[in-house]
């Protein structure tokens, strides 16, 4: 991994190797376990929303599991459920309100608390039980870590300096070997955006060809966004353990 560029719970990388190790990789992020929202037991819902609904949304809610789970397929319990394997949450609310997701109790962490999960009028009452467990994206994609995925990396060689300085303004956080001060005449940089994307900040047609020349070039740029359960390095670490895991299965049959 080199020249790394990180926002927050956002992360570009140029990696060496091919696009069928990158995209193997790619794949591999949905072998990741996450927890999430599994299962909702309703003991009121006042609420427009049917039962379904809300389930599915408090489904998508990013948390973290505070303590060590197992996977429910893999627990001691045989797949019933206990407290190896799941975490209990409620929530209980009262209208006129709205329902945020920072009103989640249990030993868990959400992520993110202003998510709204549904609107009560006076009186109208919202009550549940759910089970928070361990998944993987390939089972349900409420268990995904966050958005993964490459391309060619672009080079931008700087051909007007003084004019092209708008340019780089507005891309200065993808791009990969920032200039220590102004951008120089001749010199390239690497940058994660698209080559098309780049061109739409180039105004007229005609400066196109004058201030900067935009072209893909070899190497591949990862680009993570996280859902905020896992640091992007981490979703790339995980994602380079689980293939592995995989291949190592695959050894295991040959050599039966
Ligand atoms: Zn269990």
């Amino acid at each position: 991994m080199k020249n790394e560029q990180k926002e927050k719970n956002k992360a570009s990388f140029i990696i060496d190797g091919d696009e069928t190790l990158a995209n193997a990789i790619r794949r591999s992020s949905n072998e990741i376990t996450i927890a999430a929202i599994d299962e909702v037991e309703f003991r009121k819902n006042d609420s427009a929303l049917y039962d379904e609904i809300l389930s599915h949304r408090l489904g998508l809610i990013p948390l973290k599991e505070n303590r060590k789970l197992n996977e429910i397929d893999k627990c001691s319990c045989d797949g019933k459920g206990c407290n190896k394997c799941q975490v209990q949450v409620s929530l209980k609310a009262k209208g006129p309100c709205t329902v945020y997701s920072g009103s989640l109790k249990g030993d868990v962490e959400v992520i993110y608390g202003k998510m709204p999960i549904t609107l009560l009028e006076k009186d109208q009452e919202l009550e549940f039980v759910a089970f928070v467990r361990l998944g993987k994206t390939v089972k349900h994609a409420k268990f995904s870590p966050g958005l993964v995925f490459y391309r060619h990396i672009s080079e931008i060689t700087v051909k007007n300096a003084d004019q092209a300085e708008k340019i780089f303004e507005k891309l200065k956080a993808s791009i990969l070997n920032p200039p220590k001060g102004k951008i120089k005449n001749g010199e390239t940089y690497q940058c994660s955006e698209d080559v098309d994307y780049i061109e739409t900040f180039i105004e007229s047609a005609e400066n196109k060809s004058k201030l900067i020349e935009v072209k893909y070039g070899e190497e591949l740029v990862f680009i993570i966004e996280s859902w905020g359960q896992l640091e992007p390095k981490e979703i790339f670490t995980e994602s380079v353990k689980a293939l592995e895991s995989n291949l190592k299965e695959v050894l295991k049959t040959i050599k039966k």
